[in-house]
């Protein structure tokens, strides 16, 4: 059996869709970090079946935006003294700027470098953004 030491004070990202822990961690760049970080993938859940966990023994700035767009049902657990003190939910961001382009090839903020791409939930289901240039939508 895979043990991994619990962090004393630190972050723990839980309930990771498996094969999304790979994502996340890429994004948070903590391949390059110093301190320790671990991601657990494929570990036997409950709810999920199968889930992914990432374990960073230090505290950093999560861009909860940028995590609700990858896996909006993911659990932030802050640790403190061994126990957890805060947790946190993300959700798909209603509005989102910067994190991904326009669908549309024509649409402006794709040749424009000062027209930063700026979209609008209006399907959670679907996971569908409406771009505010062009009002083409974007799924993702
Ligand atoms: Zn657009």
């Amino acid at each position: 059996m895979l043990t991994v030491n619990s962090i004393k004070r630190g972050i723990v990202i839980d309930h990771i869709e498996s094969g999304n822990g790979l994502k996340i961690f890429e994004k948070l760049k903590l391949a390059d970090v110093e301190f320790p970080v671990v991601l657990l993938m494929n570990v036997p859940s409950e709810k999920l079946g199968k889930k992914d966990i990432i374990k960073i023994q230090d505290e950093i700035d999560l861009d909860l935006t940028m995590l609700g767009l990858i896996d909006p049902n993911i659990t932030i657990n802050i640790i403190e003294d061994d126990k957890i003190i805060e947790k946190k939910k993300v959700e798909l961001p209603k509005k989102v700027k910067g994190l991904f382009k326009c669908d549309n090839p024509r649409c402006i903020s794709n040749s424009d470098n000062y027209a930063v791409p700026t979209f609008t939930l209006v399907d959670k289901e679907k996971v569908k953004y409406k771009c505010s240039y062009c009002d083409d939508f974007t799924y993702l």
